[in-house]
């Protein structure tokens, strides 16, 4: 017997830049101009449910509703931390598992979101990064996180303003394609309309994807995980410094092309006696003469299974005092959200990844899970 014809899957929509909106509506027959009013509904407004969508025509709706959906990941689970930073835990379409964080008068509201489920960078200090790569998300994940957030804190009003850090579990340029459509959607002014000046996205590093990066038009800020002052150092808390080095990577940001006062954001996790010194200090410093950049120091957000310590206080002052002396801007990371924790490098899926066909736990998840 032939199986029943089963109904063609709906259409996705929540990852679709307003130019493809426009696109699969003219495609069907209907008019081009619906596309911004649907696009306002779902981003600006967050309504993903196309019979409430009241300015379109009735029939439209109906046609909307039987052939369209709008995925959008399901909150599970809210922590609210004792200094009002809060982690959202999403569960995926395939039952994978995310994390966003609210971070509040930083001094403006800062959304941290993910870029992939899992992290197949593996430094040496991240907890993501002993899960693997579970697998990339799609840009309507990750643009879904911003609209829940935005929709679930009020900020999506036009006169609420927030930030963005492409800071949360993953390689956001090991994804690129996803992430950077993520970006043009909530960028868009149809939409959230977030500014690009009001986003960072943070890297690991990878060098042709910087390229890239830096012909982009809706182009964020670029952060850089730096973590070392030279190359053995490197390539041992950063795994992929044997692919793209310290070399390649400081002369990729000398030539990066940065907004007229803008900078480049240095990250540099302070690790007790590896990293720490003020020789260290004094290579950095070296390193990042001649470009236009900040660095943001993250003393080391401690976790079990992560064989190193962070510093003591006047160790990081005095760290910080040699690069602030020798005329470098420099700042140091309040940890947030650390009794829940929310903080970076702490972003992981500790509850296991239930039903979930795709995804693959290795030993390392397996093992961070039960931490
Ligand atoms: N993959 C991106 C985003 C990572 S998370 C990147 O590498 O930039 C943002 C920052 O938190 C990175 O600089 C990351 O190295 C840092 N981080 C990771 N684990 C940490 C930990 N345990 N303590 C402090 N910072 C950490």
């Amino acid at each position: 017997m032939q199986p029943a014809a089963s109904a063609p899957r709906p259409l996705d929509i929540a990852g679709l830049e307003l130019a493809e909106l426009e696109s699969h509506l003219v495609g069907m027959g209907a008019p081009r101009y619906h596309a911004k009013q649907i696009f306002a509904w779902i981003h600006r407004r967050g309504v993903t449910d196309f019979a409430s969508m009241s300015d379109l025509p009735k029939a439209l709706r109906a046609r909307l509703a039987d052939t369209w959906t709008v995925s959008t990941p399901a909150l599970i689970r809210k922590d609210v931390s004792t200094d009002g930073t809060t982690k959202y835990l999403f569960q995926l379409a395939d039952g994978t598992r995310i994390e966003s964080v609210y971070i509040p008068d930083t001094p403006a509201q800062t959304f941290c979101i993910s870029s992939q489920v899992g992290c197949a960078m593996a430094c040496a200090f991240c907890l993501t990064g002993k899960m693997g790569l579970t697998r990339h998300l799609t840009a309507g994940e990750i643009a879904g996180q911003v609209r829940v957030l935005a929709h679930d804190l009020g900020l999506a009003a036009p006169d609420r303003a927030f930030n963005i850090v492409v800071m949360g579990m993953g390689e956001p340029l090991h994804n690129y394609d996803a992430t950077m459509a993520a970006l043009r959607i909530v960028g868009s002014e149809a939409g959230l309309a977030v500014p690009a000046r009001r986003i960072t996205l943070s890297t690991v590093g990878l060098v042709p994807a910087m390229e890239r990066l830096g012909r982009e038009p809706f182009m964020p800020n670029l952060a850089v995980s730096l973590h070392a002052s030279h190359e053995e150092q490197r390539d041992a808390l950063v795994p992929v410094n044997r692919k793209y080095d310290l070399e390649a990577l400081i002369e990729a940001c000398k030539r990066f092309p940065v907004a007229r006062r803008g900078r480049i954001t240095f990250e540099y996790v302070l690790l007790k006696g590896v990293n720490d010194t003020p020789d260290d200090a004094r290579r950095l410093v070296r390193l990042l003469d001649g470009i236009k950049g900040k660095v943001n120091l993250l003393p080391l957000n401690a976790a079990p299974g992560i064989p190193f310590e962070r510093p003591d206080e006047d160790r990081v002052d005095a760290f910080a005092r040699i690069l602030a002396d020798k005329g470098l801007t420099v700042s140091v990371r309040k940890s947030r959200g650390r009794d829940i924790r929310a903080a970076c490098g702490q972003l992981i899926v500790d509850e296991g990844v239930r039903g979930a066909r795709a995804a693959k736990v290795s030993p390392a998840q397996a093992l961070a899970e039960q931490l």
